[in-house]
């Protein structure tokens, strides 16, 4: 369509006919010779496309995530380090604008799913009973100057590994101190390189004496 009449910078948009000026409005990725669509409709575009394709990009989604997970991590972190107090504030206001209808909505929710928050809450334990494992035993090593660096992905790992195990056996395991943290002639650390998972049986026969006797089912890598 040529335009005529309009100075360089006003332009009409092929969908809604709209004429604007040639700045924010417009989305200039979708500007090819004498075409032009604003923002509006590109969004429209946009959200219809999304709505039809949505396993499709579901699935592109995942593989680019697995492709650049350590990317897109280090981005979000970035991102989240440098909006931290942004964000905070603007919840901080958000919650006061709104906080009435928020308590009340989430009063409303909660009376009408009783019973699928505890069923929630039950599921959320026992998935996470490796973490809160990991973070108990963190605490005693803390407690009782175990710890050393920082090696915490790394111990929830095995504590999901041992907890995994016991999924798959439906035997019980423990996450076991090869050298105890609390031993009688020498101390052990809670690190990674300290950590095996063994029976809970050979772990209780175990106690605090350092052997390496039982059966060691996984150590750490
Ligand atoms: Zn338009």
């Amino acid at each position: 369509m040529v335009q005529i009449g309009l100075s360089s910078d006003m332009k009409t948009c092929n969908i809604c006919k709209v004429t604007l000026v040639v700045n924010e409005n417009w989305n200039l990725s979708f500007q090819r010779k004498n075409y032009y669509i604003c923002k509006e409709c590109r969004k429209k575009y946009s959200k219809n496309y999304r709505d039809n394709n949505k396993n499709k990009l579901k699935e592109k989604y995942t593989i680019y995530y697995k492709e650049n997970t350590d990317n897109i991590l280090e981005y979000q972190k970035n991102y989240y380090e440098k909006n931290k107090e942004l964000k905070k504030q603007y919840s901080i206001d958000y919650y006061k604008k709104y906080k009435n209808s928020i308590k009340n909505k989430n009063k409303t929710y909660r009376e009408m799913n009783k019973e699928r928050i505890i069923k929630q809450k039950n599921k959320w334990r026992l998935n996470n009973l490796c973490i809160k494992r990991s973070s108990n035993a963190r605490y005693r090593a803390y407690k009782g100057k175990a710890s050393i660096g920082n090696y915490k992905k790394e111990i929830n790992n095995i504590y999901k590994k041992c907890r995994e195990l016991e999924k798959m056996t439906n035997i019980k395991y423990h996450v076991d101190h090869i050298i105890p943290l609390n031993g009688k002639t020498v101390c052990g650390l809670h690190v990674p390189w300290n950590l095996q998972i063994i029976k809970a049986e050979d772990n209780l026969k175990k106690g605090n004496k350092i052997t390496k006797n039982y059966n060691i089912v996984v150590t750490s890598e």
